[in-house]
């Protein structure tokens, strides 16, 4: 028997309150019993959207589903819209919008880059008639952290413009004030810092978002806002839902009010800070840069020498642990460790020890317990 960790950005270690009610019999979603749980799920999921004003919707999909949508509810084909890019999701945000016939303003960077508010201001003088504004808040395949806040202050001046911002590694990891910041469609997925398994995706839509929905002519039927909204009123779902994992849900929405929202988002930042600094002191160095590091993952390079896939293999096989490897064009480059969702400070000890171990073996030089000190250095508060 080996003993498994799994440390990435998604799917993410799940608690056993959310197992246990999850493997719950099955009961029928038309039901009293049902709707009591589906309406906690939904009112705790305003709770971490920080948003009062907006709605929030809930599909039976994986995150793009929510991605997806926010196109086909937003928009006419046709339209233009401002995307920024700095990695995967970026990318994936741009495909989404060309695949429904979008005129696509691309605002793209280096994937070790945060975008910068002030282009997405040049643009939008640019592009007056623009209708949206996408970026992603928290990059997974990058580590960059957007400043969502700056983009909202900026969008909010052009009313016909919706701000799509895709937090589906950002919500319960980082800051993201829904309503504060004038954010019109925010995204989650339940993979990631919300402790479910894969399988649900979540969002909200503010009052400047339903009046584009109200605009928007692209095709849509499953994933069609209004009728999820519509439901919601009657305190149900628009199709079966996915029952089990709203069960978990709600357990899992409830364990982030008793920690208390900001204290979720320390213990991230906290977990985030350890694993960056243990990764420093074994001399590696971080992929994302220091002005825009997020707190849901880790990317850190390879280091000269090193095959960045073993790395990544024997950490899994031989200790268990299993992080996740770079994308794209940095496969084999770099490797992510994942704090995101159900972690604590020994997930990290465990994570950087089978780090150094598996470091050590592939021949790498480097001071042996150097980043398990640093970690609990920034545990133990010095
Ligand atoms: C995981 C993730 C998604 C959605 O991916 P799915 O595999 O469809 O759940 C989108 N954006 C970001 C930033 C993500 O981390």
């Amino acid at each position: 028997m080996k003993k498994k960790y799994l440390m990435t950005p998604g799917p993410t270690p799940v608690p056993a309150e959310v197992l246990l009610t999850q493997a719950a019999p099955m009961i029928h979603h038309r039901t009293p019993d049902f709707s009591a749980v589906f309406m906690e799920a939904i009112e705790g999921l305003k709770y971490v959207f920080q948003t009062e004003k907006a709605d929030a919707l809930l599909f039976a999909a994986s995150g793009t589903g929510a991605m997806e949508s926010a196109i086909a509810n937003c928009f006419c084909a046709g339209d233009t819209v401002i995307v920024c890019r700095n990695g995967k999701f970026g990318d994936r945000m741009k495909q989404i919008s060309e695949v429904y016939g979008l005129n696509v303003i691309d605002l793209a960077y280096e994937w070790t880059q945060v975008v910068n508010p002030a282009d997405i201001a040049a643009a939008l003088k640019e592009n007056p008639g623009a209708r949206g504004v996408i970026v992603t808040q928290s990059e997974t395949s990058s580590g960059v952290l957007n400043d969502v806040q700056a983009v909202g202050a900026i969008v909010r001046e052009y009313p016909e413009c919706v701000l799509i911002v895709d937090s589906i590694t950002g919500i319960g990891a980082v800051e993201c004030k829904t309503d504060e910041w004038g954010l019109d469609i925010v995204m989650t997925g339940s993979q990631k810092g919300l402790m479910l398994p894969p399988g649900l995706a979540a969002l909200t839509v503010s009052e400047k978002a339903w009046r584009a929905y109200e605009r928007s002519t692209l095709p849509k039927y499953y994933f069609d806002w209004m009728k999820y909204k519509k439901n919601i009123e009657k305190q149900t779902t628009p199709f079966t839902p996915a029952v089990s994992l709203i069960l978990g849900l709600q357990v899992a929405l409830k364990m982030i009010r008793e920690e208390g929202l900001e204290n979720t988002i320390a213990r991230h930042s906290m977990l985030a800070e350890a694993t960056r600094r243990g990764c420093e002191a074994l001399g590696l160095k971080l992929f994302a840069p220091p002005e825009g590091r997020g707190s849901a993952v880790t990317p850190v390079w390879v280091p000269e020498g090193v095959d960045g896939k073993a790395i990544v293999k024997i950490m899994k096989d031989k200790y268990g642990v299993t992080i996740a490897g770079g994308q794209d064009d940095y496969a084999g480059r770099i490797f992510r460790v994942g704090h995101l969702g159900y972690f604590g400070e020994f997930d990290i000890i465990t994570t950087l020890a089978a780090l150094e171990m598996t470091l050590a073996g592939l021949g790498y030089q480097f001071e042996r317990g150097a980043g398990i000190k640093a970690a609990e250095a920034v545990f133990m508060g010095e």
